[in-house]
C-alpha cells in the first residue's frame, strides 16, 4: 500500500496536465512537508507526471533518507541549479512554481539556469486547496495538538497571580507546551493584560496583572507538525460589570458562529453570524478582524472566515472561530476554539471551558 505522501504526490502529478504543466516545483516548507514528509528547512520537490524528485543539502542527507520516500538528490551546492539541470535533462517545458513562496533572487536563479525553451508558470492556491481537507491521520494530529495546548493552558493558568508579568505567564505557557510534548508554539504566545488586551496581536511585555483587569491569552502548539489555536480570558479578581457584559457578548457571538458551521455553508455566513450578534450589542465596530481561519501544517491557512470569503465549508476542514472586541483605553475580549467540520455539522475540538474564569 502506498503511503499518504505518495497518494498526495500522485494526485498533484495527475493534475499537471489539466494545468498545462510538465512539472510543479514545490518549495514552501509546509507544502514540501505535505507532499514529501520532509521536516527540515532546506528542501524542494519537483512533482512530475509519474514520479517526483526531492532535493536537499548534505545536512539533511540522513534525515531525508528516513522521511522521504521518493527519489532524493543531495546537492553539494545550491538546490535550484540542480533542479534546473533535471528539468533540462528531462526536456520539461512548462514548470509551475509557488508564486507566493519564491523570492525574486530564487526566481532569477531558476530563470538563469533553465533552458531557453522552458517557462516558469506562477501558481497559487492549488496545493493549499488540497490541504484544506484533512485526512484521518491529520485530524488525529490536530486533536493531539489541541489536547496538548489545553493541558498547557491549565498548567499555566494555575500559576497566575496578581503581580505576575505578561512575560512570566508567556514563558510558563511555552515551557508547559514543550514539557507536554509539543514541538514548539504554533505562533508567538500572546499574553496581554489591562488596556493592552485591546491590541489583538500584542507581544507579551512587562505589564503586571492587576485585580479586576482582563488577561487575554492566545496560544497554540505544533504537535506532529500540526497546529492548534485557542484564546481564553482570565480575570484575577472580579471584572467590572461592563467587562462581564463584553465577555457575554463575545461568547454569544462565538457560539452563534459555531452554530452555523456545517458542510455547504459559506465562510462569509459563519463570519456574518458572529458579526450579527456583536451588532445587536453595538459592538460591530470593535470587531476588527475576521472570525477565523483554517489551520493545519500552518497556523494560518485557507479557508479564511471573513466578510467576503465565499469558500464553502466541507467535512474534514479544521478552522478557528475567534470573534473579539477591542476598546481603546478599556481592553479587549477574544474567545477562540479549534473546530472540525463534520458530515453533519461540526465538533469543537478545544475542551477548555468558556465560562468566565476568575483566578
Ligand atoms: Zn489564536
Ligand atoms: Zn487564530
Amino acid at each position: 500500500m502506498s503511503s499518504e505522501f505518495e497518494q498526495r504526490r500522485s494526485l498533484i502529478g495527475a493534475g499537471l496536465e489539466n494545468r498545462d504543466l510538465d512539472a510543479m516545483l514545490v518549495t514552501s516548507p509546509a507544502n514540501v512537508r505535505y507532499l514529501a514528509g520532509f521536516t527540515g528547512s532546506n528542501g524542494a520537490l519537483l512533482v512530475l507526471g509519474g514520479d517526483a524528485v526531492f532535493f536537499t543539502d548534505p545536512r539533511y542527507a540522513i534525515q531525508s533518507a528516513h522521511e522521504v520516500s521518493c527519489r532524493t538528490q543531495v546537492c553539494k551546492g545550491p538546490i535550484l541549479p540542480a533542479v534546473a539541470e533535471l528539468v533540462s535533462s528531462r526536456r520539461l517545458r512548462r514548470i509551475g512554481f509557488e508564486r507566493a513562496h519564491v523570492s525574486y533572487d530564487a526566481f532569477e536563479c531558476l530563470r538563469a539556469n533553465l533552458p531557453l525553451n522552458s517557462s516558469l508558470e506562477p501558481m497559487a492556491g492549488w496545493l493549499e486547496a488540497h490541504r484544506m481537507l484533512k485526512s484521518e491521520s491529520e485530524i488525529e494530529a490536530i486533536r493531539r495538538s489541541v489536547a496538548t495546548n489545553s493541558k498547557a493552558f491549565e498548567a499555566a493558568a494555575r500559576r497566575v497571580r496578581p503581580g505576575m508579568r505578561e512575560l512570566d505567564l508567556a514563558a510558563e505557557i511555552d515551557h508547559q507546551m514543550r514539557r507536554l510534548g509539543a514541538e514548539k508554539p504554533s505562533f508567538e504566545t500572546i499574553v496581554a493584560t489591562g488596556e493592552r488586551s485591546a491590541l489583538p496581536h500584542a507581544h507579551p511585555g512587562g505589564a503586571v496583572f492587576r485585580t479586576g483587569q482582563p488577561i487575554l491569552i492566545d496560544m497554540g502548539t505544533f504537535r506532529d507538525g500540526y497546529a492548534s489555536d485557542m484564546t481564553r480570558m482570565l480575570f484575577p479578581g472580579a471584572p467590572s460589570a461592563r467587562m462581564r457584559r463584553l465577555y457575554g457578548a463575545v461568547l454569544e457571538a462565538q457560539l452563534a458562529a459555531i452554530d452555523t458551521v456545517r458542510p455547504g455553508v459559506t465562510t462569509a455566513r459563519v463570519d456574518g453570524a458572529a458579526r450579527k450578534v456583536l451588532k445587536a450589542y453595538k459592538l460591530e465596530r470593535a470587531f476588527v478582524h475576521s472570525t477565523g481561519h483554517g489551520l493545519g501544517l500552518e497556523i494560518h491557512e485557507p479557508p479564511r472566515i471573513g466578510k467576503k470569503d465565499k469558500t464553502k465549508l466541507a467535512a474534514g476542514m479544521t478552522i478557528t472561530i475567534e470573534p473579539g472586541v477591542y476598546l481603546e483605553g478599556l481592553g479587549g475580549i477574544r474567545i477562540e476554539d479549534t473546530v472540525l467540520v463534520t458530515p453533519s455539522g461540526c465538533e469543537v475540538l478545544t475542551p477548555t471551558s468558556k465560562d468566565l474564569r476568575l483566578v
